[in-house]
């Protein structure tokens, strides 16, 4: 996506305004990001209803960006769908507070009881019992223990022929006995859902009700997230969610689905199969990647943060008129350093790390540095009307600079060619709307 939106960002951002027509194309690019992010097709559509009547709201069309400010309100709108930041794990107020996970065969319920048991341990310096409650699956209980072992945590299992029930009523009054504050509670998958398995479930959670019943999804499951996620969460209730396997390649769309038809939180994400891979979950960082736009967010952020938008206006009447002047390119240097150094500004955008030869593109602080002191060493003619400025004033321009005169053309010539590119493009505004082609 990041490549085709930002083709649309650049093709309206030379206007002052948009209108219905250009957000609606903008619309269009981020339905397609989504969709192919694997987000479910009905929340696709509300979504991108909700964003476009704020999108063609009064902020955006009186706003110097437009094309930007569209995109920023696209990414609020999916945080805030994906629900802010919070606590991850609520504990119970009399020890030991309960943890179920529950979720399909293999979508890493094991694997993150472990890891949740080891960051309740690092982070909150709890005392967890995990428990063995999938006695189907073959050597699922030994899974578990040899995680157990690994991580130096005690392990709760019974013979594979006595009932998931019976194992965790027992468990619970171990823990009591040994004073273990959090129970976690590993329990069967199936590779579909299936009633029994919720019958289980549901019994599982009548013994005790949970402080926290955490569905674990593949990450990489896609679309088929929202029927599993609704089934859990209608048959047996479900308090949270954990994301497996966003080590993978995956955009994780299964994250909007899943939190916009449960409206149950994200509350952690893994990273991978070892036991320290398991990240809270921040749905802004989800929201990028979903978009998949990197860092494009930050770049756009820092520009609205530092660019004055006064100054950029007026520079946007000189283009039109064509009354720019060497003063005014200055003045823009000096707006891009604040942006911070040039090669920093160019990584992040997308695709940038395609570009060959970035690397070497070594744009410093010393060169604009250079420009500054070549235009302040001009006469305000000289500024004004850089035609004037024969070979010995370029001369005199060099030494009053500390530049070679080499230098001094390179400037004119950019500068010229700056103007002139400034000349086609508003030249075909006026025309109307043919296609420009941006660099
Ligand atoms: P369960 O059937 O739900 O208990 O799933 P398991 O915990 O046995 O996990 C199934 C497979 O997924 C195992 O091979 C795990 O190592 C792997 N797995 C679990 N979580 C992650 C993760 O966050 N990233 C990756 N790459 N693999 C994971
Ligand atoms: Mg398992």
């Amino acid at each position: 996506l990041a490549e085709r939106l930002q083709g649309t960002i650049n093709k309206i951002k030379g206007k002052g305004k948009v209108n219905e027509q250009d957000v609606k194309e903008m619309m269009r690019e981020v339905r397609f990001a989504l969709i192919e992010a694997d987000v479910n097709l009905k929340v696709v559509k509300t979504f991108i209803k909700k964003v476009s009547e704020r999108a063609v709201g009064q902020d955006v069309m009186k706003s110097l960006t437009p094309g930007q400010q569209v995109i920023k309100i696209v990414k609020d709108e999916l945080t805030n769908l994906m629900g802010g930041e919070q606590s991850p794990i609520k504990f119970a107020t009399k020890p030991p507070t309960v943890i179920m996970m529950v979720g399909l065969q293999g979508a890493g319920k094991t694997t993150t009881t472990g890891k949740l048991a080891n960051v309740l341990r690092k982070k909150y310096n709890r005392k967890p019992l995990l428990v063995a409650a999938d006695v189907y699956r073959p050597a699922a209980v030994q899974q578990l223990q040899t995680l157990g072992k690994q991580l130096s945590l005690p392990v709760f299992a019974l013979g594979t022929d006595i009932s998931p029930v019976e194992i965790v009523r027992q468990a619970l009054e171990k823990a009591k006995e040994e004073h273990h504050d959090v129970v976690l509670v590993d329990t069967a998958g199936r590779l579909h859902i299936d009633e029994n398995l919720m019958q289980e479930l549901k019994d599982i959670r009548g013994l005790k009700e949970p402080d926290e019943v955490f569905l674990v999804v593949d990450a990489m499951t896609g679309q088929d997230a929202v029927n599993v996620a609704e089934s859990f969460n209608e048959a047996v209730g479900i308090t949270g969610v954990i994301l497996t396997k966003l080590d993978g390649d995956t955009r994780g769309g299964a994250a909007l689905s899943i939190r916009s038809v449960t409206e149950k939180p994200i509350k952690f994400v893994g990273m991978g199969e070892k036991m320290d891979a398991l990240e809270q979950f921040h749905p802004e960082r989800m929201a990028s990647r979903i978009l998949g736009m990197g860092d494009v967010m930050t770049l756009i952020e820092k520009a609205q943060a530092t660019v004055d938008e006064d100054k950029a206006r007026e520079l946007e009447e000189k283009f039109k008129t064509q009354s720019f002047t060497l003063d005014d390119f200055l003045d823009q240097m000096s707006q891009v350093k604040k942006l911070g150094p040039l090669d920093e500004i160019l990584k992040m955008l997308p695709g940038a790390n395609k570009i060959k030869g970035l690397e070497n593109a070594k744009i410093d602080d010393k060169q604009i540095g250079h420009i500054e002191a070549i235009i302040l060493s001009m006469t305000p003619a000289e500024k004004t009307n850089p035609e004037i400025i024969n070979a010995s004033r370029r001369k005199r321009i060099a030494k009053g600079s500390g530049s070679s005169v080499q230098e001094v053309n390179r400037l004119i010539k950019q500068f010229d060619d700056m103007k002139k590119m400034m000349k086609q493009m508003t030249g075909m505004a006026q025309k109307g709307k043919k296609k420009m082609k941006l660099p």
